[in-house]
């Protein structure tokens, strides 16, 4: 009480506290979108995106423990734990974690963190108005709670002390176990909430990855919710996807050149060329139209619909762990424009074409928040008979051109006791390729450098194209798996002799990789190339099992493959095992040195860069005339030794 004898306004909040506001109600009123960092600067607000506003909702929900949030990249999932941690601190005064996947996203968000602090003076009182008193790895005591900023392999994370509110950055990306034990990281964080049960909330979002990755688990084990919009047009509420394989002409839809093929990337990328159409009445949705539907969706978990005017359908049960899914046409328009969503999508299916997925799984992450869906594979022997074609080996070994449409050749040895297996691989545009021959060339004991040289002759032999020019190897892979050292002095021995110096040693990793394959340097010379096998084979998989008519990614069989190579091709299989696709042989022993040399065919493909190869024009009619035959090309003739 001061002089007057009356009570001052903070003294009459101490008698009768005002009531916790909703963080829905709160967030537009008092928090601050910092400049700096976010495209959103200023007053928060929900307009820009509505389907956070639910979300919040149900952070405040004292029946809620966690909420699992998926969602496309650089989207609001940021934002979305920002604004949990600024009303958590200023209502909810309960020791508080963010744990990130390592140091050095840490840091980085310590950038965005410092800057939510300074544009918010209820933030920065809780550290005296000094942002150097937020402290990184080790807790920072604000005024009302304790505070930790932590990664999820960092000693403060791995600790006991009990913490009220979790909030878990890119899960996706956290080990499945904690170092030296074989719990979750999840779980371990949910042992330190113990203490406070009743109340605890932990916050999850990260991007989509792989099917059984924790952020996943976490989705599928909760509540599934999707997002619902209607119509403004026919009011059909449904959920705002990027397309739907049995609905074709609905959801997003880009143009075409007339014959069905796509328009170029820089087209897609600088005029509208996509449209989003109701899936019901067809109505075409501009970004106006889009922005004011998404402000009337909603919310509804797996099993549950919303009919006409929004009636739902399918009760929603309340739910402790509730998850939730941002697809990218549910960003608002202002924020990103369906236009850059449509060069993503076109990317990923011209990658397709070519047998590689990593396009279209950027893209199902990176836009719809789905985790890739890896299944297992299958090689049946029937579906290689059909890739069998009317050229043979014998006849281009003879003299014979190759088949028309290949610019570029590649070699691949795999070595034996006293015995080689080679392959011989045609590449042309788009990686539709031709098997031109598969062999044994036998020899003396491989332990020895001099064994190799019966091979000397395969690797300089030049073939002849079918327009009447010759080509040399552009590569020559060799396994150095079970004999490294001669295979290295071969290796260096030859070098010379091939073209750009590709004499390649090559060895599958046993190890899970990112890229397609890593360099390691062998001496200064040599380099060893360590290939990504899940990847090489997953596309050799498709060029041979997947692709049925012949064109881009497609490989062809001569119609002479000896039998052997067939049963080598189908001698491994695709299965899931401890959560990952791995390719195993399908029975233990079995021979897959055909299918072995054949991946690494699609390495030194990808090495050579067939994937830049111009399409080449109609194969002209009738056919050229074939050299006659030559056991080695005379001087004078143009030799081409790649594709340029
Ligand atoms: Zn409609």
């Amino acid at each position: 009480m001061n002089h007057s004898g009356r009570l001052l306004p903070e003294e009459l909040e101490i008698l009768d506290p005002p009531p916790v506001p909703s963080m829905v109600d709160w967030a537009p009123r008092e928090l601050i979108l910092p400049k700096k960092e976010t495209r959103l600067s200023g007053p928060f607000s929900f307009e820009w995106a509505p389907w956070m506003r639910d979300l919040c909702n149900w952070f405040c929900d004292p029946l809620v423990r966690e909420i699992t949030l998926l969602g496309p990249l650089q989207f609001g999932k940021t934002l979305f734990m920002s604004v949990c941690l600024a009303y958590a601190i200023r209502f909810m005064p309960m020791p508080t974690m963010l744990v990130m996947a390592d140091r050095q996203s840490l840091n980085k968000r310590m950038k965005r963190l410092r800057a939510l602090f300074e544009a918010n003076p209820f933030l920065m009182a809780q550290i005296d108005g000094d942002i150097r008193n937020l402290n990184v790895g080790e807790a920072t005591e604000l005024k009302d709670l304790l505070l930790v900023l932590a990664w999820v392999t960092s000693e403060t994370a791995l600790a006991e002390s009990p913490e009220g509110i979790e909030f878990c950055d890119e899960v996706a990306l956290w080990p499945m176990t904690v170092q030296n034990s074989e719990m979750s990281p999840l779980d371990h964080l949910r042992g330190r909430q113990e203490t406070y049960a009743p109340v605890r909330k932990m916050v999850k979002v990260s991007s989509a990855r792989e099917t059984g990755d924790l952020a996943d688990e976490e989705y599928e084990s909760a509540d599934r919710c999707e997002f619902w919009v209607p119509c403004h047009k026919c009011s059909y509420w449904h959920i705002p996807r990027w397309h739907d394989k049995e609905q074709p002409g609905s959801y997003a839809v880009l143009d075409r050149e007339k014959d069905g093929s796509w328009l170029s990337l820089k087209e897609y990328a600088s005029e509208d060329h996509v449209r989003y159409h109701c899936p019901s009445c067809g109505v075409v949705w501009s970004d106006y139209a889009r922005g004011a539907n998404l402000q009337k969706g909603i919310w509804l978990p797996a099993g549950v619909t919303a009919g006409r005017a929004g009636k739902i359908e399918g009760v929603v049960k309340p739910s402790a762990y509730k998850s939730a899914r941002v697809r990218c046409l549910m960003v608002h328009p202002k924020l990103r424009a369906i236009r850059k969503m449509s060069v993503d999508w076109v990317r990923g299916q011209l990658m397709l074409k070519t047998g590689q997925i990593g396009g279209l799984k950027n893209f199902l992450n990176n836009q719809e928040a789905q985790p890739w869906r890896d299944t297992t594979a299958d090689t049946d022997a029937q579906k290689l008979l059909t890739h069998r074609a009317d050229y043979r080996s014998a006849e281009i070994a003879t003299g014979k051109p190759v088949p028309w449409g290949i610019q570029g050749i590649t070699i691949q040895i795999d070595v034996h006791d006293n015995w080689f297996r080679y392959l011989v691989m045609g590449w042309g545009w788009q990686y539709e390729s031709w098997v031109i021959e598969v062999g044994q060339i036998e020899t003396t004991d491989t332990r020895e450098v001099e064994s190799f040289e019966p091979l000397r002759p395969l690797i300089v032999k030049p073939w002849l194209s079918a327009d009447g020019t010759w080509m040399l190897p552009s590569a020559v892979t060799i396994d150095c798996g079970y004999r490294p050292e001669p295979v290295k002095d071969f290796c260096r021995a030859c070098r010379p002799v091939v073209y750009r110096g590709n004499m390649i040693p090559v060895l599958g990793a046993a190890r899970r990789m990112n890229r397609t394959y890593a360099k390691v340097a062998v001496d200064v010379v040599l380099t060893r190339y360590d290939l990504n096998t899940l990847e090489l084979k997953d596309r050799l998989w498709r060029h041979l099992f997947e692709a049925q008519t012949p064109g881009p990614g497609y490989m062809h069989l001569p119609a002479d493959l000896p039998g052997y190579a067939i049963s080598e091709l189908c001698s491994e299989q695709k299965i899931v095992k401890a959560r990952y696709p791995v390719w195993v042989q399908k029975k233990e022993g079995r021979d897959n040195h055909t299918w072995d040399a054949a991946y690494h065919g699609v390495f030194a493909a990808v090495l050579i860069g067939v994937g830049t190869m111009p399409p080449l024009p109609q194969e002209p009619t009738p056919k050229p005339a074939p050299a006659p035959p030559t056991a080695a090309p005379a001087t004078q003739r143009k030799i081409r030794t790649h594709y340029d």
